[in-house]
């Protein structure tokens, strides 16, 4: 109910407030000293909201409870777990906190990470599912980047927490990330309301998606799997990938801004990327290994519904490849 959900959106506010009175306490030096390392000096944790988790089970739960809130409301805000024995406890401890917000900058949860190699738990806590949070649809940094995201067309979607900060202090101050899970079609609607496409039938109008993803091609692959549901976008979907596997706070902290700069303005579009993706894996200095790539590319082309598109892309295959496109069209049939 509505009163409930207000309720939760005052805790998770005033949670917010409490971690990042915390971070200038002594015990936060951990705290401080990852931010520094990462490139975030304190002008730039302030911008972000960025705050500490007390090594503490009780120390959030009894500042929230003086100001009136009651453990059934901290608990279903996600801010306390439940033990075995029905206790409730501080959720984060000992970590450096970003509070995630919605379009309009309420706080609807957090996302947490470890400090010390020797603490328990995942390296990134973040809030459960709530009647406020879902992990599906939030991102991180939208409350941030909403405002140029409209105005600039586009969207630049990145991994971590930290990379949403390197970005916009690098200037690319359209970015968001997903929080602890995979982009997704939820994920698509919510980054299309703020582009303000909706379902705008002037494809000129529309605005661009840009992802960066770790090597690791976790991340790729769930991306390009969302896209291909949602096809009609697929046209002004990006990847960006640094070089040596860099995610963008490595990036910006060892070779500065403007290489951050330059890793967006070096996107290319999704099926170009994934194409060549696969077309890597192959020797085309050989006959068999053009022919094994041919096989292995087509199904990519098939799966292009959009007719101008697959067209092209049949074209710039046959010239990746060295090979004639009636070649290529009729891998690309085959596969279909
Ligand atoms: P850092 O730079 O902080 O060491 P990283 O760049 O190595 O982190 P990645 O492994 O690339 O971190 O993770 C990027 C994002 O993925 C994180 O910001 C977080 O949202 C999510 N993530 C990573 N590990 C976990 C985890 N164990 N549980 C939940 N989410 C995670
Ligand atoms: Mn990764
Ligand atoms: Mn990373
Ligand atoms: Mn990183």
């Amino acid at each position: 109910d509505y009163g409930n959900r207000a309720r939760l959106l005052a805790a998770n506010k005033a949670a917010a407030e409490y971690f990042v009175s915390q971070l200038v306490r002594p015990e936060a030096e951990p705290a401080r000293r990852f931010l520094g390392e990462r490139g975030f000096d304190p002008a730039a944790a302030e911008r972000f909201g960025v705050g500490f988790a007390p090594k503490s089970f009780d120390a959030l739960s009894t500042h929230l409870r003086s100001l009136g809130f009651t453990e059934a409301e901290l608990v279903t805000a996600g801010l306390l777990s439940t033990g075995e024995r029905g206790g409730a406890y501080d959720r984060f401890r000992g970590r450096l906190v970003w509070p995630i917000r919605d379009v309009t900058g309420q706080t609807l949860g957090f996302g947490a990470r470890r400090l010390l190699d020797d603490d328990k738990g995942p390296k990134y806590l973040n809030t459960p599912e709530t009647p406020v949070y879902h992990k599906s649809q939030v991102l991180y940094g939208l409350d941030l980047a909403k405002r140029d995201i409209s105005k600039g067309k586009q969207v630049v979607v990145v991994e971590g927490y930290t990379d949403v900060m390197a970005c916009h202090l690098a200037g690319i101050t359209t970015a968001v990330a997903t929080c602890g899970t995979a982009f997704g079609v939820d994920h698509i609607k919510v980054v299309r309301r703020v582009l303000g496409d909706f379902d705008n039938a002037d494809s000129t109008a529309l605005g661009e998606v840009v992802f960066t993803f770790d090597p690791d091609e976790a991340g790729q692959k769930a991306a390009s799997r969302a896209f291909a549901e949602e096809q009609r976008f697929a046209a002004q979907t990006f990847v960006a990938v640094a070089p040596d596997g860099l995610d963008p706070c490595d990036l910006r902290l060892t070779r500065g801004d403007e290489a951050v700069r330059l890793l967006i303005s070096g996107k290319k579009p999704m099926f170009e990327f994934m194409i060549r993706r696969v077309l890597a894996e192959h020797d085309l200095d050989t006959v068999e290994g053009r022919v094994a790539a041919l096989r292995a590319a087509a199904p990519v082309v098939a799966g292009i519904r959009d007719r101008a598109l697959s067209t092209g892309y049949v074209r710039n295959l046959a010239g990746w490849l060295g090979v004639d496109p009636s070649e290529v069209s009729r891998a690309v049939s085959a596969a279909q």
